[in-house]
């Protein structure tokens, strides 16, 4: 650190992303990215007449995306606004609601907590029950925005709308974000419920579910007073925020809906097999709705398990976060790769438990 930062940035702890090897790893399991390529139509459109495109600047209103999100979720386009990834996304709506404090879940996404830290808003922790699932309760007479990931990382336990609409009615003076980066994995989303609510703001990303983490595409789905709001903020930080090739990606990866549901059903149906193969070992956790499993053993410690899985070329992600210590989170991966960690677990219950 030099001597010339600004002193609000001094005591600020960044965020940690999951690893990005440059080593071989065999299999990675550690940043829920899909197992599958990109659509083959996102292949086709990033040819030499996209990159040609790159001499102008991208449509900094990310018009041609936003009309395709708001086909694809039967909403109008002034409804969605679009980001440089969700994280950016989620930024911003810390920055346009986060005046009275934010709260959320002790064991949630990391991010929010450098979120509050970095625009200095006071956040307010709610513990998650023992089960890891959210008490609705614990939030109704807080005076201020709330943020949920729904499905939760890294429990992937989801609330039902039935519960969220419960926050919105009792929120009536702050926004409720709804974080669903994972939300194409789970059973239902909070998007049918933006007309019903001005303080629904629904918060989804193409890095999972649509096999384009690396093209950086968030995205926001709400009433259009709240989509406003978030557009004045992208537009006085970064309105060129979604590069072209991004928004050209993105919308040949909404147009292939068939390919779309075949990698989403696939991830579902190997997440449910697996966790049950993983049950028999004497795993436990939390049934998942997301496209990772979280996963302990009352035999071997959970930091074991990451590091013994490491050795044997497999990368999960592991906190060191207390309450977790215990357990890893490990991304849905193909059939393929999930057989082979089945089998380096058994490895390594043999070995060490
Ligand atoms: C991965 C993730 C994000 C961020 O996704 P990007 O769009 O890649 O920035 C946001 N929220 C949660 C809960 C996530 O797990």
């Amino acid at each position: 650190m030099s001597r010339y930062l600004d002193k609000k940035y001094q005591d600020l702890v960044p965020y940690v992303p999951g690893e990005q090897p440059k080593e071989n790893v065999l299999i990675k399991l550690n940043t829920n990215e899909s197992p599958f390529e990109p659509s083959p139509e996102v292949q086709k459109v990033i040819n030499n007449e996209a990159i040609r495109s790159l001499r102008r600047y991208n449509d900094p209103t990310n018009s041609a995306l936003n009309a395709a999100l708001a086909k694809t979720y039967g909403v109008k386009q002034e409804n969605v606004c679009s980001t440089g990834g969700s994280d950016e996304m989620l930024d911003y709506a810390f920055m346009a609601y986060g005046q009275d404090g934010i709260a959320f879940a002790d064991i949630t996404y990391g991010f929010y907590q450098v979120f509050c830290d970095l625009r200095k808003i006071p956040s307010t922790i709610i513990p998650l029950r023992d089960d890891f699932s959210i008490r609705v309760e614990d939030y109704e007479k807080l005076p201020m925005a709330i943020v949920i990931a729904n499905p939760n990382a890294p429990t992937g336990l989801a609330l039902s709308p039935k519960e969220i609409q419960q926050l919105l009615e009792t929120h009536k003076n702050h926004v409720v974000i709804v974080d669903e980066a994972y939300g194409d994995f789970a059973e239902e989303s909070m998007i049918p419920y933006i007309g019903e609510y001005d303080n629904l703001l629904v918060v989804r990303t193409f890095s999972k579910s649509r096999c384009l983490a690396g093209a950086r595409i968030g995205y926001a789905i709400g009433n259009k007073k709240l989509i406003d709001d978030l557009e004045r903020i992208r537009n006085s930080c970064n309105p060129y925020d979604v590069t072209t090739l991004s928004q050209l990606a993105g919308i040949a990866a909404l147009e292939d809906t068939a390919y779309f549901e075949s990698c989403t059903n696939r991830i579902k149906k190997v997440r449910d097999t697996y966790y049950e193969r993983y049950l028999t070992l004497g795993f436990e956790g939390p049934k998942s709705e997301s496209n990772f499993l979280f996963l302990k053993h009352p035999k071997v410690s959970g930091e074991t398990v990451y590091k013994e899985l490491r050795k044997r070329g497999i990368l999960v992600r592991h906190f060191s976060k207390e309450r977790i210590g215990e357990y890893n989170r490990i991304t849905v991966g193909t059939e393929e790769q999930m057989k082979r960690l089945e089998e380096a677990l058994k490895e390594i219950l043999y070995e060490k438990s």
